[in-house]
């Protein structure tokens, strides 16, 4: 159905704009039989190598074999991604997009917004596991089972607060919309009621990052003997579980080097193996190996 909507939109694009008068704004041309023809813009031309059909709607060089329709014409000309062809395109033809429709630059603020709410948090559980009472206990958890201090900094492990609203109180506090941190899976709301809380509670915090190292979401293991014995952040606008493998940010380079990984499936065993010096590891959490991760 979204496929279906993404293609018509493309198409009626292409029935309403003239591939000719499209590049004539940027360049001139000159009819030649049923086509025409210019001077290539991607290559140094001498003379006219750009041929130009109105009936196919497709361009083309002879010379540098640049080519293809008006999205790939508004691409390379203007040095911009696909979707926003399709943004600037649409606004010419005047074709409405869809409400729900994003450009990619409110694509990106979107992401960005929720990545600096996840950093936020990220070093509220951090501060937690080091500097309060209820940390300590978490502390001496962790290195009973192996995990340094300098793990902890390093991976920038946390503790979520036993409390039912020590983050929602935080996040409200610096006036972020606790709508936008539900989507993230931070905290939830109470069922009929405008109230959220805490969705992490008495919990060592692994935070889960892309290849960039950018917290996409986080998970929680109990240290109280409640079950589940651990919790994750649901799938989000940023976080894909199929495409993330925890520790990969860390182990990329190593993999590279070592021409293979080895995978895991929870946290404690990727931290074991990075502090036993090996470091061309990743951990599946869980969901089993996908297509997306092996091409990772
Ligand atoms: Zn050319």
């Amino acid at each position: 159905m979204k496929n279906l909507s993404y293609e018509s939109i493309i198409k009626e694009i292409k029935r309403r704009l003239s591939i000719v008068s499209l590049i004539e704004a940027y360049l001139s041309l000159k009819r030649s039989g049923k086509n025409f023809v210019g001077i290539c813009p991607f290559h140094d031309d001498k003379n006219p190598s750009l041929q130009v059909s109105e009936e196919k709607g497709l361009f083309h060089c002879f010379s540098c074999g640049a080519g293809g329709d008006i999205f790939g014409f508004m691409m390379r000309y203007n040095n911009i991604s696909f979707p926003e062809a399709i943004v600037e395109l649409a606004k010419r033809a005047d074709v409405p997009l869809e409400r729900q429709y994003r450009s990619p630059a409110r694509e990106k603020s979107i992401a960005d917004a929720l990545f600096r709410i996840n950093s936020l948090t990220c070093k509220f559980y951090h501060k937690a596991l080091l500097e309060s009472q209820e940390g300590k206990e978490a502390l001496n958890y962790l290195s009973a089972r192996g995990i340094s201090l300098e793990m902890v900094k390093e991976f920038n492990l946390g503790y979520a607060p036993s409390s039912w609203n020590t983050l929602t109180k935080l996040l409200a506090a610096k006036n972020i919309p606790l709508g936008t941190a539900e989507e993230i899976g931070l905290v939830i709301k109470r069922q009929n009621k405008d109230s959220y809380y805490d969705r992490f509670r008495g919990r060592i915090i692994f935070p889960i990052k892309d290849v960039d190292g950018k917290v996409v979401g986080f998970g929680g293991r109990t240290i109280s003997g409640e079950e589940p014995k651990y919790i994750n952040s649901p799938e989000s606008e940023i976080y894909h579980k199929k495409s993330i493998l925890y520790g990969l940010d860390r182990s990329r380079d190593y993999i590279r080097r070592e021409k293979h990984a080895v995978v895991v499936e929870g946290y404690m065993d990727f931290l074991s193996l990075f502090y036993a010096g090996i470091r061309n590891a990743v951990a599946t959490l869980g969901t089993s190996l996908t297509r997306e991760h092996a091409i990772i």
